[in-house]
């Protein structure tokens, strides 16, 4: 009976690897051809000042939607677009498709804001980032200023020294650095203050904490407090709720993204989300504008 039992648990188990092996080629095989078949867009989620709850940037969200699989989430298809050699390919299409949308908005007047966009750990190993960076510039005549680059502690790991090349080299083209995640990498601290950083990102697992659990609020305190003390810029990731971002308030936390104020959204929806944050004074502005 055993026996019986034991082998149809092989059984089982066999096909169910085989599904999921053959589900994971069928995704391989597709992110593939993703980029040629234009199946990637661009979400936006907004960046907010804490205090006058003012835009005052953006989050470019990689977004890929396959017609058999529908959407699929980056948290799953950027490992393993890193794993099959793709993700510089999909970079370079990222930050392509911020520049040019940069360059849209500014023409319409619509947004003049810093748009920040991801880039893998590899990037910095395969691929020469700065060089990408300043063509997508220069093809989309965006002046760097209002680029910002997303890294994460990774991007140090293999070398301190070459990272700080790419990160200078990208310094110079005049655009923002910002290091995302802040808190759940390896915790050398020291890169800090040797590497040209501008703004670090609260990592969501700290905010989703505060202020209930004590631990967790004293740690965004002290992030809070070295960035003020090491003048960075600072942004508090995946606010959903009030009293976190009063709690963030209360420690002089600047900005602040999170479905609190809003998801990732379309080109388009950011616009009118942009329209109905404007500054009061703009708005008037505005409306005399149109009464003209
Ligand atoms: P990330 O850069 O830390 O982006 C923040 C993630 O948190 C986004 O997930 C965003 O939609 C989500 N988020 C924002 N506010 C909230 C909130 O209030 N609550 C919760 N629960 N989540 C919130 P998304 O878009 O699924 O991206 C996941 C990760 O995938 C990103 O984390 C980033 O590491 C990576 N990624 C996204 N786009 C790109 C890209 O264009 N290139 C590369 N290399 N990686 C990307
Ligand atoms: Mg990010
Ligand atoms: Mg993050
Ligand atoms: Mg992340």
């Amino acid at each position: 009976r055993s026996k019986e039992i034991g082998r149809n648990s092989f059984q089982l188990y066999k096909p169910a690897m085989n599904a999921r092996s053959l589900e994971r080629m069928a995704i391989e095989s597709k992110l593939k051809h993703a980029l040629i078949n234009n199946e990637f867009s661009l979400y936006y989620q907004p960046k907010i000042d804490s205090f006058t709850h003012h835009v005052v940037g953006a989050e470019a969200l990689l977004r890929w939607h396959d017609n058999e699989l529908g959407f699929i989430s980056p948290a799953n298809f950027i490992p393993l677009a890193e794993e099959l050699g793709l993700i510089v390919d999909i970079d370079i299409w990222v930050i392509n498709a911020a520049c040019k949308q940069i360059q849209i908005w500014q023409k319409n007047g619509l947004f003049d804001k810093r748009i920040s966009v991801n880039v893998s750990a590899l990037h910095f190993t395969q691929g020469d980032l700065a060089q990408t960076v300043k063509n997508a510039l220069s093809i989309w005549q965006v002046d760097g200023r209002f680029l910002e680059i997303e890294i994460t502690e990774s991007s140090f790991i293999r070398s301190l020294e070459d990272a700080k090349k790419v990160l200078k080299a990208l310094k110079k083209l005049g655009v923002s650095l910002s290091l995302d995640d802040f808190g759940t990498g390896y915790s050398a601290l020291s890169y800090l203050a040797r590497l040209p950083i501008d703004t670090l990102k609260i990592d969501a697992s700290f905010i989703a904490k505060v202020p209930d659990e004590y631990g967790n609020s004293q740690i965004v305190k002290a992030i809070v407090a070295m960035a003020h003390s090491l003048e960075l810029n600072l942004v508090a990731e995946g606010v959903e709720q009030a009293h976190q971002l009063a709690f963030l308030q209360e420690l002089d936390c600047h900005a602040i993204q999170g479905y609190f104020f809003s998801k990732p959204l379309t080109a388009q929806q950011f616009e009118l989300f942009c329209e109905a944050h404007r500054p009061a004074k703009q708005q008037m502005d505005l409306s005399s504008n149109n009464s003209q």
